[in-house]
């Protein structure tokens, strides 16, 4: 009887805000859940998966829309899935209740007290991004053709941290919206502007960036350390994992930045080196706390 009253309620359309149970995986709402594992279904849609309190939590408070929240009907008496539950449908998304079966065909994580939520992806436009540079220690990130998913959220996080007011993505880059890239980047994914454009976009906009363009290079002739980057704006890009900045990336910066290496490794890998770079940039804006 529960079964073919659960069964009648998934054919019911599904309002925002409402909350519905599903009981099985073969539900389609389900499936186009768990088709947002896959960068295809995630482009078409727009969409992407966050999971656990803490980011979901986070991701509700810094204000991104929210469509879907997804938690265990055994969770349901949890405080802290409760008061997420009500911030996220008064947002007007959907609530979720499913069995652990359901959830655990969502969720990369053996915990019953997860829960998941399906976001909007936000972008934003190039221009608007280099109009966040109007002063002195401010940086926006340009990535040419990040490959790694791990490098990518690193780099999310590491941007994050350092205060940097942006990332473009350059070319064809891995998805910053997977899975592996989002749990990369801790949560940072909800608190730094990305946006994309092609490398021809980018050579067309180059005149019209308000700040000193760098990038790092291996034959760099000018040590990253030896510019005052205090003085001014500062866009900074950096190359791909395995074939560095393109010639006609390399070709519209100011300058181009090594880092003086001395052991036998040929280069930094890209996350460690964006780190290295962002942290001397930043380094007369960053101060101990009070506490
Ligand atoms: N084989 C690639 C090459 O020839 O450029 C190595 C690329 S490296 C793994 C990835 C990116 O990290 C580089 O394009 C550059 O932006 C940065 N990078 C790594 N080590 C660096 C160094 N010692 N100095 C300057 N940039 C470096």
């Amino acid at each position: 009887d529960r079964r073919m009253k659960s069964e009648n309620d998934q054919n019911r359309d599904i309002r925002p805000g409402h909350v519905k149970e599903i009981t099985s995986t073969a539900n389609p709402v389900i499936k186009s859940i768990r088709a947002l594992s896959m960068k295809k279904y995630r482009d078409e849609e727009g969409l992407f998966l966050a999971e656990g309190m803490k980011l979901v939590t986070d991701a509700v408070l810094n204000g991104w829309r929210i469509r879907t929240f997804i938690h265990a009907k055994s969770a349901a008496t949890n405080e802290n899935v409760q008061q997420v539950a009500a911030k996220a449908r008064a947002l007007g998304a959907d609530i979720l209740e499913v069995n652990e079966k359901v959830l655990g065909a969502i969720s990369r994580r053996d915990n019953p007290q997860t829960v998941i939520g399906v976001f909007e992806q936000a972008w934003t436009e190039p221009a608007d991004l280099f109009l966040r540079l109007t002063g002195p220690g401010d940086i926006i990130l340009g990535l040419d053709r990040v490959r790694d998913p791990g490098n990518l959220g690193t780099i999310i996080r590491t941007a994050d941290a350092v205060g940097a007011k942006g990332i473009l993505l350059i070319g064809e880059t891995t998805d910053p919206f997977s899975l592996e890239a989002t749990r990369a980047s801790m949560g940072s994914i909800f608190n730094i502007a990305l946006g994309r454009c092609s490398e021809a976009d980018l050579i067309d906009a180059r005149s019209a960036i308000p700040a000193r363009v760098a990038g790092t290079h291996l034959e760099g002739a000018v040590d990253y350390r030896s510019i005052d980057w205090s003085a001014g704006p500062v866009f900074l890009m950096m190359g791909n994992e395995q074939q560095g900045l393109t010639d006609k990336l390399a070709g519209v910066c100011d300058d181009l930045l090594l880092i003086p290496m001395a052991g036998r490794a040929d280069s930094l890998n890209l996350a460690v080196a964006t780190g290295v770079t962002l942290f001397e940039m930043r380094r007369g804006f960053l101060e101990m706390g009070e506490g």
